[in-house]
């Protein structure tokens, strides 16, 4: 339902959670973040309202520079904590808007090559496709557009690797999604309202578009993966 992804410079799961809080005006049934430490993912999820997953994090802190959030409006798997996003299989993180369409031909394949399905969800089938391209060889951003082709439905993801903590990944089809350039820092949001707070300098992608995010670079990519041009604007708060 409400995607947010900070490249920062302190740590960012408090502040992925006050952008989650500007989206809550869409409504959600649980919420997570995700940051890479010391090149590991961990992530922290909560079934319920965000005070619930700040508790979690007052209890056990998340540090780290570089994370994603999420506040989901579950369609497929039940609302608890193990369906929240972030989804993770190895080094691989994933929120998701949307719907996958094909997850489930795409999960009976990945299951018969040995992958384990810990939620219920269509996400998860993102997180093992990427994990898998990169299990045969890929980087990170050739697995994500290697498995962006196999997607079917309207979605908007956000992606990061455990061992990267300068590298995100951002994709839009039928569901928005827009990037926050900060000052050495880069943001990503599926609405601008939610970046406001960090930056009025925003580019939107278009339909089909992936972006590959450092704290200093955004490249923009269409759906037939040609490198394109995307103009920022300068947002006009909303409120
Ligand atoms: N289809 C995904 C799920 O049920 C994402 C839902 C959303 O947009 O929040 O987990």
């Amino acid at each position: 339902c409400g995607i947010v992804g900070i490249l920062g410079k302190e740590a960012v799961a408090p502040q992925l959670v006050d952008a989650l809080k500007r989206l809550e005006y869409r409504g959600y049934d649980s919420a997570g973040v995700a940051t890479i430490n010391q090149n590991k993912l961990d992530r922290r999820r909560a079934a319920g309202k965000l005070r619930n997953l700040e508790q979690l994090l007052s209890e056990n802190p998340l540090p780290g520079t570089i994370g994603i959030g999420h506040t989901r409006w579950a369609t497929h798997g039940i609302p608890n904590e193990i369906n929240a996003h972030p989804h993770q299989a190895g080094n691989v993180a994933a929120v998701h808007n949307g719907i996958i369409e094909n997850f489930r031909e795409l999960r009976e394949e990945l299951t018969a090559k040995g992958h384990k399905f810990e939620t219920e969800t269509d996400t998860e089938t993102v997180v093992h496709l990427i994990h898998d391209e990169m299990q045969a060889g890929k980087r990170p951003i050739e697995a994500v557009s290697a498995v962006l082709g196999r997607l079917e439905g309207a979605f908007s993801l956000a992606i990061i690797f455990g061992g990267e903590e300068d590298l995100m990944i951002g994709a839009r089809r039928g569901s928005p999604l827009a990037v926050g350039h900060g000052d050495g820092e880069m943001y990503l949001g599926s609405d601008s309202f939610a970046l406001a707070p960090f930056t009025d300098e925003v580019t939107y992608l278009e339909e089909g578009d992936w972006v590959v995010l450092t704290r200093r670079t955004a490249t923009f990519y269409n759906e037939d993966n040609m490198h394109v041009e995307r103009q920022a604007t300068t947002a006009l708060a909303s409120a």
